[in-house]
C-alpha cells in the first residue's frame, strides 16, 4: 500500500486504531484497510453502527450548546478524535466567536489533522496526550494560553472513558479533572454499554482484542457509567440512551432504536 504523506513516520498503518475506524463510521477519509475492517465486523454484528456515531456527534453538538446556553465560554474535549463536522470549537464559536477550546487526544492523526484545522484559529488548539497525565494536560502550554482555570470549563469525554480500562480507575481519573475546575463547570460524556445490546457488545470488544489493536474496550452498566459523574450532579434528563438525551430534532435520532440506546450520554454540573 502506498503511505499516504499525511501519515504520521511514527503511525503503523498494519494495526488499527480506534480515531480511524471511528473516522470511517463517521464517512471521513482518514482510515485504512485494518481500521475500515474492523468497523465493518462489528457493523455486521450491530447494524446501523454509523448511525450510533452520529447519533453521538449529535449529542457533542447539543451538549456544547447546553454548556454556552449556561454562560460555559471555554472547552476542553479529551479523545477528541480526528475531525470531523461539528467539532467542538465550530459549534461553540459559532455561538460566541470568543469561545476558547482545546483538543486532547493521543492519537497521531487525530493530533495532525486537528492541527490542520485549527491553523488560523488563535482560540483553539491541541495537545497530544495521554487523558492519564492530568497535570501535563492541565499545565500545558495551549490550555495556560487558552483556558482559564478559575472560570468555569465544559470538558467533554465522548466516546473516551470505555478506552480506560478499570485498572487506570476512571472514576479517579475524571476526579482529577472535576478537582482542578471550579465549582459551574461541566461534564459530558457518552459511554457504550451493553445494556441494551447484550452480549453483542462483549463480543465486540473481544473482536477489537482480536484484532491486533492496543485498545480494550471496558463494557460497563449504567450504574458504573454514572459512577464516573461522581461529584458532578447530572442535568436533566440524566443519564440516557445518546439519542434521548435532549433531542431537537428527527438528525439527533438514529432510525435503528437500538443505536439511540448503545451509547449512554449526561452532562453533570459541579456543584
Ligand atoms: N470524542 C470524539 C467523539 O465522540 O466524536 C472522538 C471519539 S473516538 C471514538 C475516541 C478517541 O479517544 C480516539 O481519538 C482515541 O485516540 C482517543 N483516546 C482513547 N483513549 C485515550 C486516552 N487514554 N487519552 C487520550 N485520548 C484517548
Amino acid at each position: 500500500m502506498t503511505r499516504p504523506d499525511w501519515v504520521p513516520q511514527s503511525v503503523d498503518v498494519s494495526v488499527p486504531s480506534i480515531a480511524r475506524a471511528y473516522d470511517f463510521m463517521l464517512g471521513g477519509g482518514h482510515n485504512f484497510a485494518v481500521d475500515r475492517e474492523i468497523a465493518l465486523r462489528i457493523d455486521l454484528m450491530m447494524p446501523g453502527l454509523r448511525a450510533g456515531a452520529r447519533v453521538n456527534r449529535a449529542f457533542l453538538g447539543r451538549a456544547v450548546r447546553f454548556m454556552t446556553e449556561r454562560g460555559v465560554r471555554q472547552f476542553l474535549d479529551i479523545g477528541s478524535g480526528i475531525p470531523t463536522v461539528s467539532n467542538v470549537h465550530e459549534v461553540a464559536q459559532g455561538v460566541d466567536p470568543s469561545c476558547r477550546v482545546v483538543y486532547v487526544d493521543r492519537d497521531p492523526i487525530a493530533v495532525a489533522h486537528s492541527e490542520l484545522m485549527l491553523a488560523g484559529n488563535d482560540l483553539a488548539a491541541v495537545v497530544r496526550a495521554d487523558m492519564r497525565d492530568v497535570e501535563g494536560i492541565l499545565t500545558s502550554a495551549p490550555v495556560r494560553r487558552l483556558l482559564d482555570l478559575d472560570q468555569p470549563v465544559g470538558v467533554l469525554m465522548l466516546l473516551m472513558l470505555h478506552w480506560v480500562p478499570d485498572e487506570w480507575e476512571p472514576a479517579r481519573l475524571v476526579a482529577r479533572y472535576r478537582d482542578a475546575l471550579p465549582a459551574g463547570s461541566y461534564l459530558a460524556a457518552s459511554h457504550v454499554s451493553a445494556d441494551h445490546v447484550g452480549s453483542r457488545m462483549h463480543r465486540a470488544a473481544e473482536m477489537i482484542e482480536r484484532s491486533g489493536s492496543p485498545d480494550r474496550m471496558a463494557v460497563r452498566t449504567h450504574a458504573e457509567i454514572l459512577a464516573l459523574f461522581d461529584g458532578f450532579d447530572l442535568v436533566e434528563p440524566g443519564l440516557v440512551g445518546c439519542g434521548e438525551w435532549r433531542p431537537s430534532g428527527p438528525a439527533d435520532i438514529a432510525d435503528e432504536p437500538m443505536m439511540n440506546m448503545l451509547l449512554y450520554a449526561g452532562v453533570g454540573r459541579k456543584t
